[in-house]
C-alpha cells in the first residue's frame, strides 16, 4: 500500500472510529433516558388517574348516601310497609317525586350511573333503568335488613362490568331500605377508557381486574401478581402516596397507583411500540451522520494525505530520476516544515554530485583524450617496435606477433602455410672483404628483391643478420611452394649492383608445412632452420623441405655440441697418429695427427661428424689448439725418447685460418711443448686456401717463416687447380685417398696421379699418397715415383704407445 493510501487509511479510521463509539454509546444511553422518561411519564399518568377514577367513584358514594337519607325516600318506605296497598298502585305521592330525582340525577351521568331502590323485603320499587334486574334477591342472598353501611361490590355475578355502591336506608336505628347505585365504566370517562395505545385497568383487593378487563397474556398475569405481591402491603398500610414502580413486559410500560381509599390497584398500561419506532429510528439517524462524517472525515483525510504525502512523493520521484542518471533533477523547496528542509538538502547534494559528476566526466574526456595520444604514440613505437630499421621489413618480433596470429586463426586442414627460413650464402666474406655499408647495402637490395616476390598474405621480416623468414600463405599445393621457393633462390642469377661494385650472391632457403611439420610458431622456425642448414650442408644456394630424419640429425648434431664443449675437460677427445713412410724404404718419417672423440654420452663418433660441428659451433679453434699442443708435447715425447725426429702433420680448417689466433698459438708452440717448429706440419685443404686467398696467403708466408711446412691436404677433390701450387709455398702434397681407390683399376686416375706427382717434384714439392689400402697402389705410387705412403697398408692411425712400438720395429 502507497504511503499516501494508508495516511489516509489511518486519518478515515481514526475520525469514524469515535464516531461510531460514540454512537453506540448515544442510542445505549438515549435508549435508556427515553424508556426513562417513558416510566417516569407513564407513573405520573397513573397517579394522576387513579386521583380521578376514586374522586368520581366518591362522588357517587356520596351521591348515594344523599339519596339514602332523603326524607321522601325514607317516607315512601315507612307508607309503603304501614299501607302496603296503596303502595301497589304506586299511588304515592313520593314515588313520583323519588323517580324523577333518580331519573334527573341519572341523566347527569349521562345515564352511566343507574340508582336502584329496594323496600326491606328486597323487592325493586324505583329504579332509574327500566330493563335491569328487578328484586334484591336475585342480586344477593344476604336480607336487606342485615345491611348497616354503605359497600362498594365489585365483580358480583350481577354487577358485572360494572361497580355498585349499595347504602341502607336506616330509620331509628332500623335498616328500612336499599339504595344500589350501579356504576358503568363509561362514568369514569377517559380515567378508564383507551386512548392513545394506552389501557388502564383497576384491580380490586382480590386480584381480579374490574369492568371486564381481560388479562391478554400470561406475562401480563405474572406482571399483575408481582405488582401485587410486592405492592399490596404498602397499600393495605393506607399509604395514600404514589408508587413509583413500574414494569415493561411485552412492548408496554405499566404503572400502577393504589386507588385513594380503597384496596385498588389502578395500573396504566401504556404500548411502547411507538416510542420503539422513534428509538429504533435513531440508528439510522445515527448511521446518516456517520455517512456525513465520513464524508468530511475522507475529504479531510484526503487534504491530508496529499499535503502529508505530495512531499515525499516529489522528493522520492526526484530521487529516482537522479539514480536514472538525471543529475540536474531539484526539487520543490515550497514544502512546509521539515520537507522543505528534506528538499532543500536534496538539491544541495544534487548540486554536489552533479560537479562532481561534471569534474569527473571532465577528467574521463581528459583520459580519452590522452589515451588516443597515447594510442597513436603507442602505435608509432609499436611500428619502431616491429620495424627493421635497416631493410624496413618486419623484424623477429612483428613476424612472431602476426604469424602467430594466422596460424591461430587457420583452422587445421582448411588452409596450407608454409615457414621459410632463408640466409645468404657466404654474407660474411661479403662484409669482411667489402665492408660493412656495402653489406648493408647489400641486405637492402636483397629485402627489396624478395618483397617483390611476395603474394598477397605473405609476410616476410629479417629475422637478424643476414637471416630472412617468410609466411607463405595459404598456398595451393606443393608446386605452387616449389615453385616460389625457386623463385627466392632465383636471387643469384642476376648479380647486385652496390655503389658500383658487382656482387653475387646466393641463399639458402628452408621450408616447414603447416600443419604438417609442426602447428606453432615457434616449432616451424625451428624446423624451417633445420631445413635451411641441410641446404647449406648440400652445397647452398637451394632449399630444402623439412623432413623427420634432419630433425634427428639436428638433435644429434645438438648432443654433439653439447660433448664437444667440454671433451677437453671430460678427456673425452684424444688423439691417434697415422704414420707417413718413405714410399721406397718403408722409414717413418712422419705422422698425422687424428682427432677422435668418444663420449660416454653417444660413444664413438667419426672425425667426419664432429670436425664439422665444432667447425660451424665455433669450437673448432679450441680443439684445433688442443690438438697442435697435444701433438707436438707427443713428438717431442718421441725426440726425448730418442726417436730421430719426425715430421708431426696436424690438420687446420678454414675457421682456425681466420683472424690471428692460430698464429699467436703456433708461435706459442716451442715454449709450451719444447718441440722446434720445424718439426711440424700444418695440413690445409684446398677449399680452404681458396677462401679468402690473400690473407690465408699471408698468414702461410709467417708461417714459414716460423719455419713451419705447409702440406696441400685432399688434392684432387675440389677444384684441383695446379695454379694455386705456383702461388702458395706448400712443401708437400697430400694425393686424397678417393683418388687412391682408383689407381689401381682406373688408367685415367693413375694417369692424373702421375701428373700430379710429376708437377709436384718439378715444383720442389714432396707427395703423399693418401688412404693405400693395397699392394697394388702401392706399386703403381713407387712407379710413379710418390715420396710417402700413407694408409692402411701400412698403419691406421694409433695410440701414442702402439706407435712407439711400431717406431722401436720400424728403425
Ligand atoms: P684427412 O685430413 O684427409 O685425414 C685422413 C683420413 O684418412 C683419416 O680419417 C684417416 O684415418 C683416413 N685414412 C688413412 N689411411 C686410410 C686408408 O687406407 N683407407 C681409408 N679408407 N682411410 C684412410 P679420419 O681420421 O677419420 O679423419 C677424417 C678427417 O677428419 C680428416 O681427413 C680431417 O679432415 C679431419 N680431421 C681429423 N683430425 C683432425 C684434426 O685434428 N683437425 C682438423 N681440423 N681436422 C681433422
Ligand atoms: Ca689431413
Ligand atoms: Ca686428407
Amino acid at each position: 500500500m502507497s504511503i499516501k493510501k494508508s495516511l489516509r487509511s489511518s486519518i478515515l479510521l481514526l475520525a469514524i472510529l469515535p464516531v461510531i463509539i460514540m454512537a453506540i454509546l448515544a442510542y445505549i444511553v438515549a435508549t435508556m433516558k427515553y424508556a426513562e422518561i417513558n416510566a417516569e411519564n407513564t407513573r405520573q399518568m397513573a397517579s394522576d388517574y387513579s386521583y380521578g377514577f376514586s374522586s368520581r367513584l366518591e362522588a357517587q358514594v356520596i351521591e348515594t348516601s344523599a339519596l339514602a337519607n332523603s326524607n321522601d325516600i325514607k317516607s315512601y318506605l315507612l307508607e309503603k310497609i304501614n299501607a302496603p296497598d296503596v303502595l301497589l298502585n304506586n299511588s304515592s305521592v313520593y314515588y313520583n317525586s323519588i323517580q324523577s330525582t333518580i331519573n334527573q340525577i341519572s341523566g347527569n351521568f349521562d345515564n352511566n350511573v343507574n340508582y336502584y331502590l329496594y323496600d326491606i323485603d328486597g323487592y325493586l320499587v324505583i329504579s332509574s333503568s327500566k330493563d335491569s334486574i328487578s328484586d334484591w334477591t336475585e342480586i344477593m342472598m344476604e336480607p336487606i335488613s342485615t345491611y348497616k353501611e354503605t359497600e362498594l361490590i365489585a365483580n358480583s355475578e350481577f354487577t358485572k362490568d360494572t361497580i355498585d355502591i349499595v347504602c341502607p336506608i336506616i330509620v331509628k336505628d332500623e335498616t328500612i331500605g336499599l339504595i344500589r347505585t350501579n356504576i358503568s365504566a363509561d362514568y369514569f370517562g377517559h380515567y378508564l377508557s383507551l386512548e392513545d395505545g394506552r389501557e388502564n385497568f383497576v384491580l380490586d383487593n382480590n386480584n381480579s381486574t374490574l369492568f371486564g378487563y381481560e388479562i391478554t397474556s400470561t406475562e401480563e398475569e405474572h406482571l399483575i401478581n408481582t405488582i401485587k405481591e410486592a405492592k399490596l402491603p404498602q397499600v393495605s398500610a393506607q399509604e395514600k402516596e404514589l408508587n413509583d414502580t413500574f414494569s415493561e413486559n411485552g412492548g408496554y410500560i405499566y404503572g400502577y397507583a393504589i386507588v385513594n381509599g380503597y384496596d385498588w390497584i389502578y395500573v396504566v398500561k401504556e404500548d411502547t411500540s411507538s416510542h420503539t419506532q422513534i428509538v429504533s429510528s435513531l440508528p439510522l439517524l445515527l448511521l446518516a451522520i456517520l455517512i456525513v462524517v465520513s464524508f468530511i472525515a475522507l475529504q479531510i483525510s484526503q487534504s491530508l494525505a496529499t499535503r502529508y504525502t505530495e512531499p515525499i512523493l516529489d522528493i522520492s520521484e526526484k530521487m529516482q530520476a537522479a539514480t536514472d542518471g538525471h543529475l540536474d533533477v531539484q526539487c520543490d523547496t515550497d514544502w512546509f516544515g521539515e520537507f522543505g528542509t528534506l528538499s532543500t538538502n536534496f538539491n544541495n547534494m544534487m548540486n554536489i554530485i552533479s560537479t562532481n559528476y561534471n569534474e569527473i566526466s571532465d577528467a574521463r574526456k581528459q583520459l580519452e583524450l590522452h589515451q588516443n595520444e597515447l594510442q597513436i604514440n603507442y602505435e608509432s613505437i609499436e611500428k619502431i617496435a616491429y620495424t627493421d630499421a635497416l631493410t624496413g621489413l618486419y623484424n623477429r618480433m612483428a613476424f612472431y606477433k602476426y604469424a602467430s596470429e594466422i596460424l591461430n586463426n587457420s583452422s587445421l586442414g582448411k588452409k596450407n602455410h608454409a615457414i621459410i627460413f632463408i640466409d645468404l650464402d657466404g654474407f660474411k666474406s661479403i662484409n669482411d672483404t667489402l665492408g660493412h655499408d656495402y653489406g648493408d647495402l647489400l641486405l637492402q637490395a636483397v629485402s627489396d628483391q624478395l618483397s617483390s616476390f611476395m603474394g598477397e598474405g605473405d609476410i616476410l621480416a629479417r629475422n637478424g643478420g643476414d637471416e630472412f623468414v617468410i609466411l607463405k600463405n595459404n598456398y595451393k599445393g606443393i608446386a605452387e611452394l616449389e615453385k616460389f621457393l625457386e623463385t627466392l633462390v632465383s636471387i643469384a642469377v642476376h648479380p647486385f649492383v652496390l655503389n658500383e661494385e658487382t656482387v653475387h650472391i646466393t641463399l639458402s632457403a628452408g621450408a616447414a608445412l603447416f600443419p604438417q611439420n609442426g602447428l606453432s610458431l615457434t616449432e616451424l622456425m625451428k624446423n624451417a632452420d633445420i631445413a635451411m642448414y641441410a641446404s647449406k650442408n648440400t652445397g647452398k644456394n637451394s632449399y630444402t623441405f623439412f623432413s623427420a630424419t634432419m630433425e634427428d640429425e639436428v638433435n644429434r648434431r645438438n648432443d654433439l655440441i653439447d660433448i664437444l664443449r667440454n671433451a677437453i675437460e671430460n678427456n673425452d677427445i684424444y688423439l691417434l697418429y697415422q704414420p707417413q713412410a718413405d714410399i721406397s724404404t718403408g722409414e717413418i718419417i712422419g705422422c698425422e695427427a687424428l682427432m677422435r672423440l668418444n663420449s660416454p654420452i653417444v660413444g664413438f663418433v667419426s672425425p667426419d661428424e664432429f670436425i664439422p660441428v665444432a667447425e660451424e659451433c665455433g669450437l673448432i679453434d679450441e680443439l684445433g689448439e688442443w690438438a697442435l699442443v697435444e701433438a707436438c708435447r707427443f713428438n717431442q715425447r718421441l725426440i726425448d725418447a730418442g726417436f730421430k725426429p719426425l715430421r708431426i702433420s696436424v690438420n687446420v680448417s678454414t675457421a682456425q685460418l681466420r683472424g690471428s689466433r692460430l698464429l699467436s698459438t703456433i708461435k706459442s708452440l716451442p715454449e709450451k711443448t719444447s718441440m722446434p717448429l720445424k718439426y711440424l706440419e700444418l695440413e690445409l685443404t684446398e677449399s680452404v686456401l681458396m677462401k679468402n686467398f690473400e690473407h690465408n696467403l699471408a698468414l702461410i708466408n709467417q708461417f714459414k717463416d716460423l719455419e713451419i711446412t705447409i702440406a696441400l691436404d685432399d688434392f684432387g677433390t675440389g677444384y684441383s687447380s695446379f695454379s694455386y701450387l705456383t702461388k702458395i709455398p706448400i712443401n708437400t702434397l697430400k694425393i686424397d685417398k678417393s683418388f687412391i681407390a682408383n689407381i689401381s683399376n682406373d688408367i685415367n686416375d693413375a694417369y692424373i696421379a702421375e701428373t700430379i706427382i710429376k708437377l709436384a717434384h718439378k715444383l720442389g714439392i714432396t707427395v703423399i699418397a693418401e688412404g693405400v689400402e693395397t699392394i697394388e697402389q702401392l706399386r703403381i705410387l713407387q712407379n710413379q715415383m710418390c715420396d710417402v705412403l700413407q694408409g692402411y697398408f701400412f698403419s691406421r692411425a694409433i695410440s701414442e704407445k702402439d706407435f712407439i712400438e711400431l717406431l722401436k720395429i720400424n728403425s
